[in-house]
């Protein structure tokens, strides 16, 4: 039987610690990740604590430290209460005027949500317009600046999760549902707001959020947005997985039956023409429900199997997943799989209204700008 979780399970912060190649150059950036690291994961600590935890000089940590309070990012919080004797240790921690991120969400149909989101992934304002194919990108612009007007805190950069394929430059390689063809949507944004813009795939955005800010196992993750669409993420080894093509992921595009119904992709039976939001909608039963989950499960397994992942999330409404969908998910796992797999492999549900996407695309500048992830 599939090893069944529905607790998120503590997410341990051991050997979380920004990737990436670290050229002397790097070096005072990647310090000062260290410690905003620490503070995000860890909570208020003293500057022994840092020096400890990090391996840095306690010189260097007082430099950074003094750097990143007079950029706004720290404050000192008191001393705490009566442990040692002699000198009591000052405590240090993010200030709670600390820059933000404001974030972008296109994934949904017709709509663009917006929000300004804190380091820690708390989203503080939340505003969404209207937003279809066709129309302009100022559009786009203009509820960043409404949301830039709407806090008096710095402005870190703006992120955007988007449908389609981004290359790292922030480039939408490709969005049929959106109709951009190669489109520098984070150049023109960027040049729109003199701010920083990072873009990425909702899905992928959507799976960094949960390995930030949630129960999200950042050492191996699969995550499947379900929504008008079917997307997915992956995270392995600390960081999101992009892959050559830039299309990590597109696992909904997947052909499960070639006959079924055409796609937006141009193939038929794709797993997204019996898994997004609106083809479950018109199922009427818990046969047609689990037929769906198996499908799923037969797209999933392997991959799952392949990269040696214990946590797949299924992001999308809950009331159309849960039940028959998600058992009879789990049901085939533990028959398709090695069992020291099935054993260890979770299958749970993240709820919609957890707006990944967003907070998201604030991890997406947290880790760009700062190196936190
Ligand atoms: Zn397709």
């Amino acid at each position: 039987m599939t090893q069944i979780n529905e607790t998120p399970r503590r997410r341990t912060t051991a050997g979380r610690r920004p990737v990436g190649k670290v050229l002397p150059g790097d070096a005072r950036r990647h310090h000062r990740a260290l410690i905003l690291q620490q503070l995000v994961d860890d909570g208020a600590r003293s500057r022994a604590d840092l020096a400890r935890e990090t391996s840095l000089t306690r010189v260097t940590i007082s430099d950074l430290v003094s750097e990143l309070m007079d950029e706004g990012f720290l404050v000192e919080l008191g001393t705490r209460p009566g442990t040692h004797m002699g000198k009591p240790a000052t405590l240090v921690g993010i200030s709670e005027e600390a820059p933000v991120a404001i974030a972008l969400d296109l994934s949904a149909d017709g709509v663009l949500s917006g929000a300004v989101v804190d380091l820690g992934g708390l989203i503080l304002v939340r505003e969404q317009v209207a937003f279809s194919r066709g129309d302009d990108i100022a559009a786009i612009a203009a509820l960043a600046q409404h949301l830039r007007d709407a806090t008096p805190r710095r402005i870190l950069g703006v992120g955007i999760g988007t449908p389609g394929i981004v290359d790292t430059h922030g480039t939408v390689v490709i969005a049929p549902n959106l109709g951009w063809d190669n489109l520098d949507l984070a150049a023109q944004l960027s040049a729109a707001l003199g701010l920083p813009v990072h873009a990425g795939n909702d899905s992928n955005v959507a799976a960094v959020a949960e390995s930030a800010f949630g129960a999200g196992d950042d050492q191996g993750m699969l995550l499947l947005m379900i929504g008008s669409g079917v997307g997915g993420g992956v995270m392995i080894d600390g960081r999101a997985l992009a892959g050559p093509l830039q299309s990590s992921g597109e696992i909904g595009h997947v052909v499960v039956d070639p006959d079924g119904r055409q796609c937006a992709c141009g193939n038929r039976g794709c797993l997204e023409t019996f898994l997004s939001a609106p083809a479950l909608k018109q199922l009427d039963n818990d046969d047609a429900r689990r037929d769906v989950g198996l499908k799923l499960a037969t797209v999933l397994t392997p991959v799952v199997t392949t990269l040696g992942i214990a946590d797949v999330v299924l992001y999308g409404p809950a009331e159309l997943l849960e039940g028959a969908l998600l058992d009879s998910v789990r049901g085939a796992f533990a028959q398709q799989t090695l069992p020291f797999v099935a054993q260890r492999v979770q299958v749970r549900l993240v709820p919609m209204r957890d707006e990944l996407v967003l907070t998201g695309a604030a991890a997406l500048v947290r880790y760009r700008e700062l190196g936190v992830v």
